[in-house]
């Protein structure tokens, strides 16, 4: 390996990103923004074509609004509405059997679920890497192996298209986001779990040449002949999916006269809709047991896979970029001790797993074939529909798994923290846009900084924390009660959130000070392995550990 040239125009960097897919670019980006230096190699010359996400949470575009992409790409976007929540299931015979409040306000400042089309974010997303300063793009380069040492990894990489030419790059880290069958993660040594489920589904884009109408904006149609789900996916276009039976070939459902055939009873025909573009995935729910081996990490569907039945697979993958970097850009500038990075896997393992055992059990009632066990399955759902608490469930939001990065706050540490609307001075508009981002220090009660002593309040600043009064007296108006609200709903006065939107801790306003100051040592903790490079594992049953 040693023998291999530089990367064309690489010297060694502070990150190599393994994977150009999205979560891969985000991760570039807010590296980039953070100061460092980054390579991102990508197998392909061009982006994946095929059909995939196509409904993206309030978390993620929150996170997306973090990498400057909102202010001006909020188009991309169109928010979830329709009856009953937006997202409903229905049996064979089209009665309601669940329904899921994908319409109800989110914590995030943004509308709770939302269509959009994949390959126009990542088009998106590939600008703004381009343009981030010290990011650069290596397209047609094959990941192959790794080295590590104390000082970095070195990674051997070979053209995708000439594989006799070889090359090597070499980085203080690397973050293998190179997708579901990830060549860094198998270079690592690190082993996957499943959960057993597995279903080919074939996946069909088109765009309506008529008004369609449709009661939700995604409908789960539980029918043991076939099931299918109808999806909104962005402006001006609508997704099919269809399970495929046993009595189907793969290579059949991959037809396109298949897919005229399946959405037919929808009235969905050649002289109502142009077939834009299909593929035949296999879905399943499985996750990496570690997300690091010392200086290397996992990210995206590299570290998790999830059946797409509640459209979480890219928004874990974006919750992952944020989580990685906001650590990595901090120890890079000397403001927090790489022990902070011991904590990414573990929290992010937690979470996620929570999501992927939810989109299982969603599929299982959704990839039913048997029609007796699907009888019995309608009846305890409509039993379920009939009790008012049941009848719209709230969609997934866990808790980070543990250990976490947090301090014990009566339940509302490790949970997403809130974004409202504000006015400070003549500015109106999203918190982190209008105060910023990063680190927040809010209060309802008066104003944070005057309990901060001067050592802390600059220690504070100079990580990019801000502070902010939202009681009515300060200078940040709290316009829609979020702050309020959220936190009547925790019972608490004040909280410190993270740049990545968990709350680090939250309670009484006096509290504020303790707040800071542990924030302080667990950034600054010198733990007795000085590069942070602890081991990390997850079994099943440490992931479920998380706090609920
Ligand atoms: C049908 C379907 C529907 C979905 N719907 C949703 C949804 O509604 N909402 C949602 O949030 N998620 C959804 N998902 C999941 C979402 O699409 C994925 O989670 C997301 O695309 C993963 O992004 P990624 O960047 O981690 O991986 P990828 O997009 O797979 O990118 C990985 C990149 O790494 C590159 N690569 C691989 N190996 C190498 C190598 N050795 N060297 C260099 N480069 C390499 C690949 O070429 C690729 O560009 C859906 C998925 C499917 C299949």
């Amino acid at each position: 390996m040693t023998r291999a040239p530089a990367l064309p125009g690489s010297a060694p960097v502070d990150c190599v990103v393994v994977g150009g897919g999205p979560v891969g670019l985000l991760t570039a980006v807010f590296l980039g923004q953070a100061g460092l230096q980054v390579s991102v190699v990508e197998r392909w010359p061009q982006r994946y074509p095929a059909p995939r996400a196509c409904t993206i949470d309030h978390e993620a575009l929150r996170i997306l609004q973090a990498a400057g992409l909102m202010a001006d790409h909020a188009d991309l976007f169109e928010p979830s509405q329709g009856e009953r929540g937006g997202y409903e299931f229905r049996n064979g015979e089209g009665e309601l059997l669940q329904a899921i409040d994908w319409n109800r306000a989110a914590e995030s400042g943004w509308a709770n679920t939302n269509g959009f089309y994949q390959p126009d974010l990542e088009a998106t997303l590939e600008d703004l890497a381009v343009a981030t300063p010290g990011v650069r793009i290596h397209r047609g380069w094959t990941f192959q192996a790794l080295t590590q040492d104390h000082q970095g990894v070195t990674a051997a990489l070979a053209s995708t298209e000439q594989p006799t030419e070889i090359a090597q790059i070499r980085s203080r880290w690397l973050i293998g986001a190179d997708g579901a069958n990830s060549s860094v993660r198998s270079q690592l040594g690190i082993d996957v779990g499943d959960s057993g489920f597995e279903a080919d589904w074939l996946v069909v884009d088109y765009q309506p040449l008529v008004e369609e109408k449709w009661s939700a904006f995604v409908t789960q149609y539980c029918d043991p002949a076939q099931p299918a789900t109808a999806v909104n996916s962005g402006p001006g276009r609508r997704r099919f999916e269809f399970m495929r039976r046993a009595d189907m070939a793969v290579e059949e459902l991959g037809h396109d006269s298949t897919a005229w055939r399946l959405m037919a009873p929808w009235g969905v025909t050649p002289e109502t809709a142009r077939l834009e573009r299909h593929a035949v995935y296999t879905f399943r729910g499985r996750w990496a047991r570690a997300w690091r081996r010392g200086n290397a990490f996992l990210a995206g569907d590299a570290a998790h896979l999830m059946p797409p039945f509640l459209g979480q697979g890219l928004c874990a993958g974006l919750r992952d970029a944020r989580a990685l970097t906001w650590r990595l850009g901090m120890v890079h500038g000397g403001l927090a001790t790489p022990a902070v990075l011991g904590t990414y896997g573990p929290e992010r393992a937690g979470h996620v797993r929570e999501i992927i055992d939810e989109a299982v059990a969603a599929g299982r009632v959704i990839c039913e074939l048997d029609v007796d066990r699907a009888a019995a399955r309608d009846a305890e759902m409509k039993r379920l529909l009939r009790d008012p608490d049941a009848a719209t469930r709230e969609p997934p939001h866990p808790r980070l798994g543990e250990p976490s990065l947090t301090i014990a706050s009566g339940g509302a540490d490790g949970r997403l923290a809130p974004q409202g609307e504000v006015r400070m001075a003549d500015r109106v508009g999203l918190f982190d846009d209008v105060v910023g981002g990063g680190w927040q220090l809010i209060s309802r009660i008066g104003d944070p900084a005057v309990l901060l002593g001067d050592e802390d309040a600059s220690w504070f600043r100079q990580i990019g924390g801000v502070v902010a009064d939202v009681s009515g007296a300060g200078q940040v108006q709290d316009l829609d009660g979020a702050y309020e609200r959220w936190c009547s709903g925790y019972g608490c006065e004040a909280f410190l959130a993270r740049p990545d939107f968990y709350v680090f801790a939250a309670g009484l306003h006096a509290d504020i000070p303790r707040f800071v100051s542990r924030l302080r040592q667990a950034l600054q903790q010198d733990l007795a392995d000085p590069q942070g490079n602890l081991e990390e594992r997850h079994d099943d049953d440490a992931a479920s550990a998380a706090k609920r």
